[in-house]
């Protein structure tokens, strides 16, 4: 053995002693996915220095990637979380809107409200698969108030995925067990949304912290505009609203911790997987709009919320065996009424739904069934055999209607969808549509708003346009391995799983589309050892 100043003075007279010497850190125990719904990254760097929590744990302690975007056009919830947390575009992963992802008739939920749901229509793998192919005993925690939000994470994977019953329990569906555990019946039995029944929101610092007007007319539909917000005490009706107050992502981190006790996750000596999603952003962006004072305060909840996650498994566990990551499934684009002036309560929105409905009428006439031509989230799906059936030509049907939507006020652009590839490499929007569908879907135009531009008859804030409100995120990592910092280069969403992975140590089994972020790492990844074919994520 040599003594620790001996080494010291070794590493400095021969340098390649001391790289030699460089070894990773130990492999982390506990790998933690948090996924903030609808987090805009300005939220950060606007309210910085009202954090106290998480986020300012992270902020200070962790890497944060200022410009990280989703290069995909649907911005919804479903991709988001499906294509952080697998390197891969919804082209690959199969999720590309909230319609079309983890309802499943199938699946009937244990118990609580709510559609049945599993990840069928997911494609490939994800984060905690790779993982677990290294690590055989490695087990996941996946909770969120959204089955969504709670299922997509881990992929197809079969672990523990809870979200929230609408009835004050958490839920899961057949596809992951027949019964609940002991531990999350407990849970249940606890009653802890109860707590909240009859309570008032108010804000959670003095009024001078907020900036942001409260009264605003066009807010939460004109009902209960400013603060205070009391939840009722209906325990029906209450526990349902729950899901728009700060403290649903209290009751979600509760059963998040309650789930790493019962489960022992992160003792070790396998690597194991929490992944939580927190909601209720969403849900008070949508309803007050991202510039309101309730937004500001749940953001500053959100903060506290992490902070008690993060303080608690430090506790519970060897924090230098964790490892942290934080994105945001989408942004959000705040209401018309504050982008465009004027007073037509209209204003800032695009109705496709005249155009459709008479292609469709035209169609029947016709002799086609109106399903044979399907608009759905500003894409127009044509089932070209049923056409070919009925002797009617697809191609012109289908560039009639994008001549009419062209002609809509506020349309931006109505893509071919054959055109994407081509226009990919010079127009960005284009780019972010191709990588939003996959080539098995059966899309014929991508329509696409102007920038701040609204569905018809959307009277909440929203999200789910290609543009860089609703696509430019936060992206932080934390832990061993992690060189802190803030890093201004441009990255994708993709690029998250795979960072992950290289600081759990383990490497995608199948082709992905993002990349290790090695700036943001304090040792030399090994993927930079493969051979360069196997590094490059191709594009299937
Ligand atoms: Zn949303």
């Amino acid at each position: 053995m040599i003594s620790r100043a001996l080494a010291a003075a070794l590493a400095l007279a021969f340098p390649s002693v001391a790289a030699a010497q460089q070894t990773p850190p130990a492999k982390p125990t506990l790998v933690v996915q948090i996924t903030i719904d609808q987090l805009r990254p300005d939220y950060l760097d606007k309210w910085a220095p009202q954090f106290t929590g998480g986020l300012k744990r992270l902020l200070q302690q962790g890497a944060f990637f200022t410009q990280a975007y989703h290069e995909h056009a649907t911005t919804e919830t479903a991709p988001g979380h499906a294509t952080l947390w697998s390197g891969r575009t919804p082209a690959h992963t199969n999720i590309v809107i909230n319609d079309l992802g983890v309802a499943d008739a199938q699946m009937p939920l244990l118990l609580g409200r709510g559609g049945g749901a599993s990840p069928w229509r997911f494609r490939g793998s994800a984060l905690f698969d790779w993982i677990r192919a290294r690590d055989q005993f490695s087990r996941a925690l996946s909770v969120s108030r959204k089955d969504r939000g709670a299922i997509l994470p881990l992929g197809k994977a079969k672990q523990q995925v809870y979200w929230y019953g609408l009835d004050g329990r958490f839920t899961t569906s057949r596809y992951y067990a027949d019964t609940l555990p002991t531990w999350v019946q407990q849970f249940n039995a606890r009653d802890l949304g109860a707590q909240y029944l009859g309570k008032t929101w108010t804000p959670l610092l003095a009024d001078t912290a907020y900036p942001e007007k409260d009264s605003v007319a066009y807010e939460h539909e004109g009902k209960d505009i400013a603060f205070p917000h009391t939840l009722g005490t209906d325990r029906r009706r209450g526990l349902d609203s729950l899901t728009s107050f700060p403290w649903m992502d209290e009751f979600t981190v509760d059963m998040a911790l309650a789930g790493v006790q019962a489960m022992d996750l992160g003792k070790g000596p396998t690597t194991d997987v929490l992944a939580v999603s927190l909601s209720t952003t969403d849900a008070v962006g949508h309803a007050w709009g991202p510039d309101s004072k309730e937004l500001h305060d749940q953001v500053l909840r959100v903060d506290r919320a992490l902070g008690r996650l993060i303080d608690s498994l430090y506790t519970l566990r060897d924090s230098s065996r964790i490892v942290f990551a934080l994105g945001a499934d989408h942004g959000v684009t705040p209401y018309p009424e504050a982008t465009f002036s004027g007073s037509d309560p209209e204003r800032g929105r695009v109705d496709v739904r005249p155009v459709i409905d008479a292609a469709r009428s035209a169609l029947v006439a016709r002799g086609l069934e109106t399903d044979a031509l399907n608009y759905q989230d500003k894409m127009l799906m044509v089932d070209r055999r049923r056409f070919a059936a009925a002797g009617i030509d697809a191609d012109s049907t289908i560039e009639s209607v994008r001549a009419a939507l062209l002609k809509l006020p506020g349309m931006a652009a109505v893509y071919r969808v054959r055109d994407l590839p081509r226009l990919s490499a010079t127009d960005k929007i284009a780019r972010r549509w191709r990588n939003a569908l996959p080539d098995d879907m059966q899309v014929a135009l991508a329509i696409t708003f102007k920038p701040g531009y609204y569905v018809a008859t959307t009277r909440y804030a929203t999200h789910g346009m290609p543009y860089d409100l609703d696509a430019h995120i936060p992206v932080l990592f934390m832990g061993p391995g992690v060189k802190p910092g803030r890093y201004t280069t441009p990255i994708r969403s993709v690029d998250v799983a795979p960072t992950l992975a290289e600081l759990a140590q383990v490497m995608p089994f199948e082709s992905i589309d993002g990349r290790v972020l090695t700036q943001a790492l304090v040792t030399v990844p090994r993927a930079a050892a493969r051979p360069k074919d196997q590094m490059k994520g191709s594009r299937r």
